[in-house]
């Protein structure tokens, strides 16, 4: 799993993320909801290593990765935007982590082929990002993300750009995914609706700080504070 402890990020004298505590229980998938400015993207970057905190402490299935690099952490991440490689078609975009590990090419050509499955792109491997649709374009970017096997999955809102008959799709298909594959996932989202179906747990941020974490249940039946209610409570 993923343990946060007392973790903060200043931008200048700003509070991006403000003594944040957290832990995210391995095989769970959880959301991290909020408005714009909450700090979320902020503490997703992190957990990845893109940021190095102030101060806290970030542990990563069991080990202190605070000081590590991205590439010492195993994980997986997709944003918003995640380009893939527009030169090279899905499969070779799904290969491409794989190949830099030097995994051998037979592994190599199976796992693609199973990843494919798994996001549902099955015919469509030899096509170009360019020949695709945004929602198979950002299951290409998991599917990218997943090849290696990683420990946690990070996504920033990975269907944010998308539009909402397509977004509500690819929600439900997550759901069904990670029931499929277990892995320690992260989800941001600014979108309640979204936090609330795909989620185990849902952890609110505002103003950089953790204002409750809970199932979608407890924090739509008990809202811990003021700003919790107002922003999921059933009086909107
Ligand atoms: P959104 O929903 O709009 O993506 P967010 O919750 O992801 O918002 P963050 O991107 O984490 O928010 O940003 C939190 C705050 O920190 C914002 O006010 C942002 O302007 C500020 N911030 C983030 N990164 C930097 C940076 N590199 N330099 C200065 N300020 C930053
Ligand atoms: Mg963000």
């Amino acid at each position: 799993g993923i343990v946060v402890e007392n973790v903060s990020k200043h931008f200048g004298s700003f509070k991006a993320v403000d003594r944040v505590s957290l832990e995210i229980k391995s095989g769970s998938l959880v959301a991290l909801l909020g408005p714009s400015g909450s700090g979320k993207s902020t503490l997703l970057r992190l957990i990845s290593g893109l940021e190095v905190p102030d101060s806290g402490r970030i542990m990563l299935t069991g080990k202190d990765a605070t000081h590590q690099s991205v590439q010492e952490r195993n994980i997986g991440f997709v944003f918003q935007h995640y380009a893939l490689f527009k030169h090279m078609t899905v499969r070779q975009n799904i290969a491409f982590g794989l190949e830099i590990r030097k995994v051998a090419k037979a592994k190599v050509k199976r796992r693609v082929e199973e990843l494919l499955e798994l996001v549902q792109l099955g015919g469509l491997g030899d096509r170009y990002p360019s020949q695709l649709s945004g929602g198979q374009r950002q299951r290409v970017a998991l599917a990218r993300a997943l090849a290696p096997e990683p420990e946690v999955l990070l996504l920033d809102e990975p269907f944010g750009a998308l539009d909402a008959k397509v977004r509500k799709d690819l929600r439900a298909w997550l759901r069904r995914l990670h029931d499929e594959v277990h892995v320690t996932t992260v989800f941001v989202t600014h979108d309640q609706e979204e936090a609330m179906e795909v989620s185990d747990e849902i952890v609110v941020m505002n103003k950089g700080r953790v204002e409750q974490v809970g199932t979608p249940a407890d924090v739509y039946d008990h809202p811990a504070t003021a700003f919790v209610m107002s922003f999921i409570g059933p009086v909107n």
